[in-house]
């Protein structure tokens, strides 16, 4: 087990393959697109399998695969299937723009994917296209396609963004109306270029749909590995869902770390604090070295975000969010 020094255990590890992407939300991508690293500076499906399978020995038994967008990466279809075999490893989840997902999903669903979330903060074609430069229609196929094959771990992500979307969070909630999937609304977290744009507080979110579909219930069952409250309304098949750092904060409960694609093991969101794995990816430590190094790391992990109190504390983060991965 890793456990940090508040106790929490550390049992997730997000791992970012690529911060390239096929899109360019405004939100996300730093301006004038993203750094363009050379294959040399990120790590190879080998070097990260060999990470993983340490972490694994340490009590981390769930993944997620993300970006950038994953699935532009060469062969990141073949390499997230094979993550499903490491000993240890019981969780393997991706999160995706659903641009190239339509000729994974039967491959995927057959190999066991437990998890796949797709990004959707609109349902306007035009909208997408201003927000993301992309075609709206290819993820509301994949979309589409992975209901009709009553593929059961979907969840649909949606940030909304002050005088952009809230227009549209009846129409995206009806997604978790119609089908049993997840549909959760993300509190927009103020690093990069999310700085220029507001976010919309869950209250608000909430009224909207008290309004259109009634009272709703609160849903405890747990949902996947993360930290969204969940609540559903009568006549909905699926579920609506909360994931808001910082207007309800859930540090206390926090049990991930996150691999960035060059090798730097991020111990919180927010903070630049975390280690460099690249020593151990290349062989210059042996395993028992690294996870020595792992275990101190997590003694550093903080304690909680400070995303409330940007004004009052130095931004340190030198990650854009398509490094980070979400
Ligand atoms: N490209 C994939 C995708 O879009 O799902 C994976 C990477 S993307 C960085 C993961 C998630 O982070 C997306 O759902 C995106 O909306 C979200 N995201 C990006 N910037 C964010 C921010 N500043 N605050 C909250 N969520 C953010
Ligand atoms: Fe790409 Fe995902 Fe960032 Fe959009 S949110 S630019 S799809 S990495």
């Amino acid at each position: 087990m890793a456990i940090d020094r508040y106790g929490r255990n550390i049992d997730y590890l997000r791992v970012s393959i690529t911060d390239r992407c096929n899109l360019n939300c405004k939100y996300c991508m730093p301006d004038g697109v993203c750094k363009k690293l050379s294959h040399n500076d990120i790590l190879t499906y080998e070097e990260i399998t060999k990470i993983i399978k340490a972490f694994a020995k340490i009590g981390i038994t769930k993944i997620k695969i993300t970006g950038g967008e994953p699935l532009v990466r060469k062969d990141s279809y073949e390499f997230i299937n094979s993550l499903k075999k490491i000993d240890g490893i019981n969780e393997v989840t991706i999160t995706t723009n659903g641009i190239l997902l339509d000729q994974y999903i039967d491959g995927f669903i057959e190999n066991g994917i437990d998890g796949i979330n797709i990004s959707l903060d609109t349902l306007n074609k035009e909208k997408f296209k201003k927000l993301t430069g992309g075609n709206l229609d290819k993820v509301k196929k994949s979309i589409q396609d992975l209901i009709d094959k009553g593929y059961k771990n979907l969840k649909i992500n949606s940030v909304i963004i002050k005088d952009f979307n809230e227009d549209e969070i009846i129409d995206l909630a009806k997604l978790a109306k119609d089908n049993d999937i997840a549909v959760r609304f993300i509190e927009l977290m103020p690093i990069g270029n999310a700085k220029k744009f507001e976010s919309v507080k869950r209250d608000y979110i909430l009224s909207k749909l008290e309004k259109e579909f009634g009272k709703y219930s609160i849903y405890d069952k747990k949902i996947g590995n993360g930290p969204a409250d969940y609540i559903t309304f009568d006549n909905f098949k699926g579920k609506i869902g909360f994931i808001d750092a910082i207007d309800h904060k859930f540090c206390k409960d926090c049990n991930r770390v996150r691999l960035t694609s060059t090798g730097k093991l991020k111990l919180c969101l927010q903070y630049d604090v975390g280690i460099n794995l690249k020593d151990f990816a290349k062989g210059d430590i042996t395993e028992e070295e690294f996870l020595e190094k792992i275990k101190k790391a997590l003694m550093i992990k903080p304690k909680e975000n400070s995303f409330k109190d940007l004004d009052n504390i130095i931004d340190e983060n030198t990650n854009t969010m398509n490094e980070i991965g979400g």
